[in-house]
């Protein structure tokens, strides 16, 4: 007889910085048949799913597509092909992620140049430009639009135009910011824009929508070595992603978690993009004033909070790591610490994707008021 049995996860309410809750209708999705990934049903599936990521990204790039992999997949994806070995790039730097952006342009040969910011603040525009003029030739600017670790919104629609200004491409990190917060690619010019499955669109860990404009394909067709993971070349992915009948196979799709980001992108476009957006601000909003009512204080200021991520300091002699242990254990809810140079000072509370509800403000604000008394 063998000791393992199946696995059967608790049911907790996800509200840290990610993972947050899955739909139903996405589990329903995930549980479909499994069928090949070259049936032509899965193909039109795939057209479909590029189809409404556009909608999402609100971009008309023809390069759109789900990175098989988690969010740090979609981030080596536009390191790996945009940034050959000897190119320089500006790292703006305000948060964890801005961290491992550095060392993954490093990992490829480039140079990165970090442009640092209080763990907080938003990336300040004038200090990417200071950089750009004292560095001239830099290839791109990379710069997280929400910073997780630290629930600052940064503003890359400005960086954007001065990157462009200085002949630099600018990559994006919309992990947590796509169908949650403002995100226009095309209007704001963006080149190589990455996310994730798991945070606003409230589906699983495990696939990375990316989209690359015109600018950066150009860029990737110029390289003169060849790009260094072989998985991650999106000259070779993009014949896989092409529209139509005509694919060549690559590497097989996660086909059930594709079904899952699918109708992940159908809930969202139910609900319609802007919705979704004013949803995740009137959650926050509340969660604020109860918070706030608690004497918990936010770390960004109001202008560049994330409504789907609140990072907040917890009241003075507060057991950060016992808090939360009995948050999880007596109330099943998740909310996350502080990572980096904010760890144990800081909880993070992620109001994202269908964890964004009225009923979870109230549960975690009970919740808290409990276990604080
Ligand atoms: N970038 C940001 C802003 C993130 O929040 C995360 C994950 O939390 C990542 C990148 C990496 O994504 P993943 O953990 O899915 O690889």
């Amino acid at each position: 007889m063998t000791p393992f049995r199946s696995f059967h996860p608790p049911h907790r309410t996800l509200m840290g910085p990610g993972p947050s809750d899955i739909h139903p209708r996405v589990l329903q999705a995930m549980a479909r048949p499994t069928i090949g990934h070259l049936d032509p049903a899965f193909i039109g599936m795939m057209d479909e799913l590029k189809a409404m990521l556009r909608l999402a990204f609100r971009t008309q790039n023809a390069l759109t597509f789900p990175v098989s992999g988690p969010g740090t997949a979609g981030m080596e994806t536009c390191i790996a092909n945009l940034i050959e070995p000897g190119d320089t790039a500006i790292i703006c730097r305000n948060g964890v992620f801005g961290g491992r952006l550095e060392a993954m342009t490093q990992r490829v040969g480039g140079n990165p140049i970090c442009v640092d910011a209080a763990w907080g603040d938003p990336v300040d525009p004038a200090s990417v430009e200071a950089a750009l003029k004292a560095n001239p030739g830099v290839k791109a600017v990379v710069v997280v639009h929400a910073e997780t670790s630290t629930g600052a919104r940064s503003d890359v629609e400005a960086i954007a135009q001065i990157a462009h200004a200085h002949g630099a491409l600018i990559i994006v990190d919309a992990v947590t910011s796509l169908g949650g917060t403002e995100l226009e690619v095309d209007a704001w010019q963006l080149d190589a824009v990455y996310s994730g499955s798991q945070k606003c669109l409230s589906a699983p860990p495990g696939l990375s929508p990316v989209t690359f404009s015109e600018r950066a394909i150009q860029a990737v067709d110029d390289r003169k070595t060849p790009v260094v993971s072989w998985f991650l070349d999106i000259g070779l992915i993009k014949n896989y992603w092409s529209d139509g009948g005509k694919r060549s196979y690559h590497h097989t799709a996660p086909v059930n978690a594709l079904y899952g980001l699918h109708e992940s992108l159908v809930l969202l476009h139910e609900e319609g993009l802007e919705a979704s957006h004013a949803r995740h601000l009137k959650n926050h909003i509340a969660l604020r004033d109860g918070l706030e009512a608690m004497g918990i204080s936010y770390v960004v200021a109001p202008e560049w909070r994330l409504p789907q991520l609140n990072a907040v300091r917890f009241p003075k002699g507060v057991d950060d790591a016992a808090t939360r242990s009995r948050l999880l254990n007596e109330f099943d809810l998740e909310i996350g610490g502080g990572l980096g140079a904010l760890a144990g000072k800081v909880w993070r509370i992620g109001l994202m994707g269908h964890t964004s509800r009225a009923k979870n403000v109230h549960r975690c604000l009970a919740a808290l008021r409990t276990v604080l008394s």
